[in-house]
C-alpha cells in the first residue's frame, strides 16, 4: 500500500510538528454520536481525531492522517488514539450505557504494516472492553490494494472486532471489495445522503446498497444526515442507523456522557 497523497497546505513545520516526541499532547479525540434512526437513542460513536499543529494550528484529520502515513508517524498516533477512545469507552460511556458500541478508524497503511493487529488486539485487553460492538471502520478509497488489509482484517475479525467499509460507494471498485475485505457493515457515504430527500437517482442508489447490505447479512450506517428530510427519507428506505450534523455533532467525550446521563434519567 502506498502512501496517500497529502495536499501542499501542510508546511515543513508540521512535519517536524508530528515528529516531536510530545506530538500526542496536541491530539484530541472527539466523538460523533451515532444513533438509531427512528427513536434518536444513541447506540454508539465514531471516534474522530484532532490535530492542532503547534505551528500552523488546527490540520484536517484526513491531511493528519495522510502526512502520518507518509512520515511513518501513523503508528504512533493511532496507538494514541485508539488507547485514548478505549479508555473513554471503558471509564466514560459504557458505565452509562452498557450496550455503546464504538467505531474507531484505521489507516490501511497502519493496519498493513507490521504488527499492527497485535497493538490493537494488545490495546483492548489492556483497557479491559468487552469487544462487542466494537468496530474498526477501514475507508473504501484508503484501500487501494485491497490484498494487504485482508489478512488484518480477517484477524481482527477472529479476535472478536466488526468491521465497517466506509466510504462505501465512493472508490472504483466498492462491490469487488465486499467479495475480498472481510466486512460486517457499510457505511453510506455523505455524498449518497446528501441527495437522498429530492433526489431519485441518489434514492435508486441507496435502495440498491441496503439490499446488498441485506443479501449479505451485514449492517448498514447512513452518515452525514443533516436534515429531518434526510432521516425521514433513509428510515423510508430502510435504513435505522446514522450519524450526522443534523443528529449531533462531534463532540468531547464528557458531552456524549453529559447526553448518557440526560437519557438515562
Ligand atoms: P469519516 O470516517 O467518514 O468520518 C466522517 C466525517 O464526516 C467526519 O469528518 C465528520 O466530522 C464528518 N461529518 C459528520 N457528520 C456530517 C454531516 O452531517 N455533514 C458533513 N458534511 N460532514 C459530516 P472529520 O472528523 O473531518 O474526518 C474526516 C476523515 O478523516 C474521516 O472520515 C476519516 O476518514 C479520517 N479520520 C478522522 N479521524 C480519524 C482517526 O482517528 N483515524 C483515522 N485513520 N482516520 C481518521
Ligand atoms: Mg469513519
Ligand atoms: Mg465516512
Amino acid at each position: 500500500i502506498r502512501p496517500r497523497d497529502w495536499s501542499s497546505d501542510v508546511c515543513s513545520s508540521d512535519l517536524e510538528a508530528l515528529r516531536r516526541p510530545d506530538v500526542a499532547a496536541h491530539l484530541t479525540v472527539v466523538y460523533q454520536p451515532v444513533v438509531e434512526l427512528a427513536t434518536d437513542r444513541i447506540l454508539g460513536a465514531e471516534a474522530l481525531v484532532r490535530w492542532s499543529s503547534p505551528t500552523t494550528g488546527p490540520v484536517a484529520p484526513d491531511e493528519l492522517i495522510a502526512l502520518a502515513e507518509a512520515t511513518g508517524e501513523i503508528g504512533e498516533i493511532s496507538e494514541h488514539i485508539v488507547r485514548t477512545a478505549l479508555g473513554d469507552l471503558v471509564r466514560r460511556f459504557r458505565p452509562l450505557a452498557a450496550d455503546f458500541g464504538l467505531s474507531i478508524n484505521l489507516s490501511p497503511v497502519h493496519l498493513g504494516g507490521e504488527g499492527a493487529v497485535d497493538l490493537v488486539d494488545g490495546l483492548i485487553t489492556e483497557s479491559g472492553a468487552d469487544r462487542r460492538r466494537l468496530w474498526i471502520e477501514m475507508t473504501e478509497t484508503a484501500v487501494r490494494d485491497g490484498d494487504t488489509v485482508v489478512d488484518p482484517l480477517s484477524a481482527l475479525r477472529e479476535r472478536g472486532l466488526d468491521v465497517a467499509l466506509d466510504d462505501f460507494g465512493t472508490g472504483h471498485s466498492s462491490f469487488a471489495r465486499l467479495r475480498t475485505l472481510p466486512v460486517t457493515g457499510i457505511k453510506i457515504d455523505k455524498a449518497f445522503v446528501a441527495g437522498v430527500a429530492w433526489d431519485p437517482v441518489a434514492q435508486s442508489l441507496i435502495a440498491a446498497q441496503v439490499a446488498i447490505a441485506e443479501a449479505l447479512g451485514i449492517e448498514v450506517l447512513a452518515e452525514g444526515i443533516e436534515t429531518e428530510e434526510e432521516r425521514a427519507a433513509l428510515l423510508g428506505l430502510g435504513i435505522t442507523m446514522g450519524q450526522g450534523y443534523g443528529l449531533h455533532r462531534p463532540m468531547s467525550a464528557d458531552d456524549v456522557a453529559a447526553l448518557l446521563a440526560a437519557a438515562a434519567r
